[in-house]
């Protein structure tokens, strides 16, 4: 036995094998499901959680010549009075980028003028150090 099925047009049951509805004359070839899927314009979603987050485009000044300052700084650690100026010069600018926006330059700034006054704390124990042990100190001593 043939087994039966629903016309989705009209819903009277007609043999499984059959291709047009014996009640309805509707054309069954094709799938229902196979609906032409419209192609629809895909429109990106803006996120509205990110929209309070976005920063609006802003010069930080003091923060960019904070990070370029501590740069120099860092990277003339090793001339003196030069590295002390351009680290002092480095970190205040810094600073007072941070109460500007964006801060990203700023905290840059900042987290090298740190890493500067580490490796400058660094350099003068080390050349104190070196002073202290070198005959330099004694001649400096016997000067006086
Ligand atoms: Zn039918």
């Amino acid at each position: 036995m043939e087994g039966y099925k629903k016309c989705p047009y009209c819903g009277e049951e007609i043999p499984e094998s059959a291709t047009k509805c014996m009640y309805c004359t509707a054309w069954l070839n094709e799938p229902q499901a196979a609906t032409q899927p419209q192609p629809r314009p895909v429109q990106p979603q803006p996120q509205p959680i990110n929209v309070q987050s976005q920063p609006v485009r802003q010069k930080n000044g003091p923060g960019t010549a904070g990070l370029v300052l501590s740069i120099l700084g860092l990277v003339l650690c090793w001339v003196p009075i030069a590295n002390v100026i351009l680290w002092f010069l480095g970190f205040l600018f810094s600073f007072i980028g941070m109460f500007k926006r964006p801060k990203g330059k700023a905290i840059a700034g900042l987290v090298i003028s740190i890493v500067s006054l580490v490796v400058l704390i660094v350099l003068f124990s080390v050349l104190g150090n070196a002073l202290l042990e070198s005959d330099a100190m004694d001649e400096l001593f016997n000067y006086y």
